[in-house]
């Protein structure tokens, strides 16, 4: 291999924006890697290497997708979200069951593909179908560049602990349709049995109808998806609680609904941000931040960009555990994502106006000694 132009300096002028806010700087690229980052006109390159004006991110977390649903793109048909997602016959498990194996594989990684072309770093996705739908994923996802977190969900009930069992080793957690959907004792049997085997249990709620708190809060799970129909009441007993949420409010507007996003940032609730059903939106991270942004701005209950930035590529990293991947700095974990924006007002710019071909490819980092891909 000859000495590619990347092994130059690179050296992105403008702002960061990451876990500790938003700040004029420079920062610094060698072989992919951030060699310095500081105040502008302050670096060492004496004008060597490629200059480029724009905002450095650490790369985000697509917090909630069904990938498997993306073996139909269709239109919904009209009819109420609970009859087109309800397990075991509603319309999304018919199309599950009536695809090939082979068609939902390429389903998912055709939406994987998306997702790394778009600079996603790691994706968080509930799969049906039992011990069969984890396998499936996990089939698809090898070898991609994004990390997968992985929530199975048993289909037998009353819980059959040895499927439950099959589910969990092969994933990272339970993900449940909602407490509405399930009885008391299944949840508290999968509650107990992630916590056992370390792993995480998160379901839906309050997303068609108001589900009172005490209901999904307990058994505790790590993470809610939705919120969309709960209140300011219901969003401070899930802060108190601890729970962190993911949002999604393209497929909430589908349906006609709306997370109050602002009553989300004024509580001071941990939010993640996602793109849900793959048969009804594309897992695009960035039309997502775009579209919570505007939407909550027809209803007059605007939710700040730095809070929507934080809920692409902020929380979901301290939710993993990992907040150092959130951190813009020499030697940090984080996956850095260059883009060419206006650097400006940065929150603005990344939650409005963030497209593929605004992304500067860097050439990908020499394979870190300490850490393997999941
Ligand atoms: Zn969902």
């Amino acid at each position: 291999m000859g000495a590619s132009p990347r092994r130059r300096p690179m050296l992105v002028e403008g702002a960061i924006l990451d876990i500790e806010g938003a700040r004029p700087a420079y920062v610094q690229f060698r072989a992919g890697r951030i060699v310095a980052t500081g105040a502008i006109g302050t670096d060492g390159t004496r004008g060597r290497g490629t200059r480029i004006r724009g905002i450095v991110i650490p790369s985000p977390v697509n917090s909630h997708t069904h990938l498997g649903d993306a073996v139909s793109v269709r239109e919904p048909p009209s009819m109420p979200v609970r009859q087109l997602v309800a397990a075991p016959r509603g319309y999304k498990f018919r199309l599950l069951a009536e695809s090939s194996e082979s068609a939902k594989r390429q389903a998912i990684r055709a939406a994987l593909d998306r997702m790394t072309r778009e600079g996603v770093a790691a994706v968080i996705d509930f799969r049906e179908e039992g011990r069969a739908g984890v396998d499936l994923f996990r089939a698809a996802s090898r070898g991609v560049a994004l990390e997968t977190f992985l929530f199975g969900r048993p289909v037998a009930r009353p819980i059959d602990p040895g499927e439950l069992a099959r589910v969990l080793v092969a994933s990272d957690g339970i993900g449940l349709s909602s407490a509405r959907d399930e009885s008391e004792e299944t949840r508290r049997t999968i509650a107990r049995a992630c916590r056992r085997a370390g792993k995480r249990y998160a379901l839906h709620a309050s997303e068609a109808v108001r589900e009172p708190p005490e209901r999904y809060l307990d058994p505790r799970p790590d993470l809610v998806v939705h919120l969309a129909k709960a209140t300011h009441d219901d969003l401070v007993a899930v802060r108190e609680a601890r729970v962190s949420v993911v949002v999604c409010p393209r497929s909430n507007a589908l349906f006609g609904r709306q997370p109050n996003l602002a009553a989300m940032e004024r509580v001071g609730l941990a939010m993640m941000l996602g793109t849900d059903n793959a048969m009804f939106h594309a897992p695009s991270i960035w039309r997502e931040l775009e579209f919570a942004y505007v939407g909550t701005r027809l209803r007059h209950r605007p939710v700040s960009a730095a809070y929507l930035a934080r809920a692409a590529f902020v929380e979901p990293w301290k939710w993993l555990g990992r907040a150092e991947a959130a951190r813009i700095a020499p030697g940090s974990p984080a996956r850095p994502l260059v883009l060419r924006l206006p650097p400006d007002d940065p929150a603005y710019q990344v939650v409005t106006r963030v497209a593929e071909h605004l992304i500067v490819r860097l050439r990908p980092p020499a394979p870190d000694p300490g850490g393997g891909r999941r």
